[in-house]
C-alpha cells in the first residue's frame, strides 16, 4: 500500500500549485499530496486512488470552481472515501455562502484564502485533519448487519443503539432478498420468538435479538471497569458527563464515566445544535459527542456503556454506584450528570405504537422511512424546532403540534423564524394529541383544538414525541436530598432560610456550589435543581465540579 494522499483541487492553477508546495513541504514524507485543477479531474483521481487500493487522508476544495463547486465536488468523494476528512478554501466573500453550504458535506473546517504564513493558518488546519483521520482509522469498514422488520420496537432500539454509538452497520428488512438470505444462512426462523432483530458481526457471529450489553460487548464498547478503585466516577454521559470526563481525566484523576446507553445524552440526539459557542456553522449532536469522547478517551478516561447506576454507595470517605448486575464501582468522589428523559405523551393507543411509527426523542435512524409521508412532531421547545426542521428534508409534509397559544415562549427565535421559512412545515398551535391508531404501526393520529374541541384525524405514519423532561432520579432517593420534582439540590440551595445544613451533613463547611447533600458527591447539568437545559451549561457544570471535586479532595 502507498503512502496516503493528501489532494487539492482548486481551478485556479497557480493557487493549487501553491497549496500543494506548502503541503508537500510539510507533510510530503509520509503523505502523497496530489493536485488537481477541477472537480471531475479530482474525482478521476480519486476513483484511481481507489482502484489502487490506497487511502485519502484529507481533501482539500476549493468552493468557487466552474462545473463542479467544492461543495458539489466534496459530496461526490464522499462517496468514494467517506473517511477522508475535508475542509473547503473559501474566499473572503463566499463564506456566508460556504457556511450554509458546509452542512450539507460536514466539512470539518473551512480555510480562507489567502492562508499565508501556513505555519499559522494552513498547517493547524491540516494537523487537525489528519489527526482525526488517524483516530478514526481508515481499515475498511467493518460491516454489522442487521436483520429486522421496519415497525418493530426491538428493531428499531437496536438500530438506535448503534447508530448513537457511532458503530456502523447495514439494515436490511426481514423480508427483503438479502434480509430472507441472511436468515437462511444463519439458519434462522423469523417468525421464531427472539430471533428478530438479527445480528450479524463482520467476524461471520451470529446475535438473535441481543441485550444491548451484549451487543455493546461484542462490538467492541467497553462495558466493564478495568479498576475498582477510581478518583472520580461520572454518571451519565450527556455534555456534562463528557465535560466533567474531559477536564477530570485531562487534569490527571482517574476517571471512569459511567452510561447507561450511549454517550452523547439528549445533546447526541439533536440534527444540528446552532447555539453552541464555536461552532458558528451548528453542529451535529452526533458530530460533538463523537469529539467529546475521543477527547475524553484520548486523556485516559475509561467509558463504559450500557452501564446502569441503580444504587449510590457510601461508605466512610469512600463514594460509589452499583450496577444492576449487583457488581460496584468506589472512588473517593462521585459526580452525577444523568440529564433527564423525555416525559411519555398521554394519548389513547399510543403506548402500543410506541416504536411502531410513535418514537420518543428524534431517531434519526427513521429519517429515510418517513419519506414522502407526512409526519406529526408533538412540542414546543428547540428540540422539536430542530426535529421539524430536520424530518422536513424527508417527509412530504411536517405538522409541529403544539399545546400552547404560541411559539415564542418556549422556542428560539432563530428556529421560529427558520420553521416559517420551510415550505413544508405546519405548525399548529393550541393543539394536542387525544389518540393514536393504527394495525401493528401508527396509521392515523387525532389532533385535538383545544379551543374548540375540534377533532382532526391525520393521515401520518409518524410520531415524534419531545414534551417536557423528568429526572429519573428515584434510584438516589433516601440518600441525596432533591427537590419535588426530582431534580437534585446542590449548593446553597441545601442551605435552610436560617443557613441550616442539610440532614445527614457532616462536613465542617457548607455544600461547596455543585455538591448534594453527600459531601464528595456533585451533580451536574440538567439533572440539578434550578439548573439551565442547555449544552453550554452543562459542558460547563461538567468542568466546574471537577473543579469542585479538587477542592474536596483537598478540604
Ligand atoms: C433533540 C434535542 C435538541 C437539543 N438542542 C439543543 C440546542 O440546540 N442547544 C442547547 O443548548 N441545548 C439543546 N438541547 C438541550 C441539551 O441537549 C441538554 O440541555 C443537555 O444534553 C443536557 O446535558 P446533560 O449531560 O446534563 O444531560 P443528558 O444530555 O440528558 O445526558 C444524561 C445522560 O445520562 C445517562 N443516564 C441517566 N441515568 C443514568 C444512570 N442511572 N446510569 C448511567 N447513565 C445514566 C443518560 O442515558 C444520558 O446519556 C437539546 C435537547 C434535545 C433532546
Amino acid at each position: 500500500m502507498g503512502k496516503p494522499v493528501l489532494l487539492t483541487v482548486d481551478d485556479d492553477p497557480s493557487v493549487s500549485r501553491a497549496v500543494a508546495r506548502d503541503l508537500r513541504r510539510r507533510y510530503g514524507e509520509d503523505y502523497r499530496v496530489m493536485r488537481a485543477d477541477s472537480g471531475p479531474q479530482a474525482l478521476d483521481a480519486l476513483k484511481e486512488i481507489k482502484l489502487r487500493g490506497d487511502r485519502v487522508a484529507a481533501i482539500l476544495a476549493d468552493y468557487r470552481m466552474p462545473q463542479m463547486n467544492g461543495i458539489e465536488f466534496l459530496e461526490a468523494a464522499m462517496d468514494l472515501f467517506p473517511r477522508a476528512r475535508r475542509a473547503l478554501l473559501t474566499a473572503y466573500a463566499d463564506t456566508d455562502a460556504a457556511i450554509q453550504a458546509i452542512n450539507v458535506v460536514d466539512v470539518d473546517h473551512y480555510l480562507l484564502k489567502p492562508w499565508d504564513p501556513p505555519e499559522e493558518k494552513l498547517y493547524p488546519v491540516v494537523d487537525a485533519l489528519i489527526a482525526t483521520w488517524q483516530a478514526a482509522g481508515d481499515s475498511p469498514v467493518e460491516e454489522i448487519k442487521v436483520v429486522g422488520h421496519q415497525f418493530s420496537p426491538a428493531s428499531f432500539e437496536l438500530r438506535d443503539f448503534l447508530a448513537r454509538n457511532q458503530v456502523p452497520y447495514r439494515w436490511y428488512l426481514a423480508d427483503s432478498s438479502e434480509g430472507r438470505r441472511l436468515l437462511e444462512s444463519a439458519d434462522a426462523d423469523p417468525q421464531a420468538p427472539d430471533v428478530i432483530p438479527l445480528v450479524v458481526t463482520p467476524e461471520g457471529e451470529v446475535l438473535r435479538n441481543p441485550s444491548p450489553n451484549e451487543l455493546a460487548t461484542r462490538v467492541g464498547l467497553a462495558t466493564n471497569p478495568t479498576e475498582k478503585f477510581y478518583d472520580v466516577i461520572i454518571v451519565g454521559g450527556g455534555p456534562a458527563g463528557l465535560g466533567a470526563a474531559v477536564y477530570a481525566a485531562s487534569e490527571g484523576l482517574r476517571t471512569v464515566l459511567v452510561e447507561q446507553q450511549a454517550t452523547g445524552g439528549q445533546a447526541g440526539q439533536s440534527s444540528r445544535i446552532e447555539n453552541y459557542l464555536g461552532f458558528p456553522d451548528g453542529v451535529s449532536g452526533a458530530q460533538l459527542t463523537d469529539r467529546a469522547r475521543r477527547q475524553a478517551i484520548k486523556f485516559g478516561a475509561e467509558i463504559l456503556t450500557t452501564r446502569k447506576a441503580c444504587e449510590l454507595i457510601v461508605k466512610g470517605s469512600a463514594r460509589g454506584v452499583k450496577f444492576e448486575d449487583g457488581t460496584e464501582i468506589a472512588a473517593h468522589a462521585v459526580v452525577l450528570a444523568t440529564g433527564v428523559s423525555y416525559r411519555r405523551l398521554q394519548a389513547s393507543g399510543i403506548d402500543d405504537l410506541t416504536g411502531r411509527g410513535v418514537y420518543y426523542g428524534s431517531a434519526a435512524v427513521e429519517a429515510p422511512a418517513c419519506a414522502g409521508q407526512e409526519v406529526v412532531i408533538v412540542g414546543g421547545a428547540n428540540s422539536a424546532g430542530q426535529a421539524a426542521v430536520f424530518f422536513s428534508r424527508h417527509a412530504s409534509k411536517v405538522r409541529l403540534v403544539v399545546r400552547g397559544a404560541n411559539l415564542e415562549a418556549s422556542m428560539s427565535a432563530y428556529l421560529i423564524k427558520q420553521l416559517a421559512e420551510i415550505e413544508n412545515v405546519q405548525v399548529q398551535t393550541r393543539t394536542t394529541v387525544c389518540a393514536c391508531l393504527g394495525e401493528g404501526r401508527l396509521q392515523r393520529i387525532d389532533l385535538k383544538n383545544e379551543d374548540t374541541g375540534e377533532i382532526e384525524p391525520v393521515d401520518a405514519g409518524f410520531c415524534f414525541v419531545f414534551i417536557g423532561a423528568a429526572p429519573l432520579t428515584d434510584w438516589m432517593d433516601g440518600v441525596l436530598v432533591r427537590d419535588e420534582a426530582g431534580f437534585v439540590l446542590a449548593g446553597t440551595d441545601l442551605l435552610g432560610e436560617d443557613g441550616a445544613r442539610p440532614k445527614g451533613w457532616n462536613a465542617d463547611r457548607d455544600p461547596f456550589p455543585l455538591e448534594t447533600s453527600v459531601p464528595g458527591v456533585f451533580v451536574a447539568g440538567d439533572v440539578r435543581s434550578q439548573s439551565v437545559k442547555r449544552v453550554a451549561s452543562a459542558v460547563g457544570e461538567g468542568a466546574m465540579a471537577v473543579t469542585l471535586v479538587h477542592r474536596y479532595l483537598s478540604s
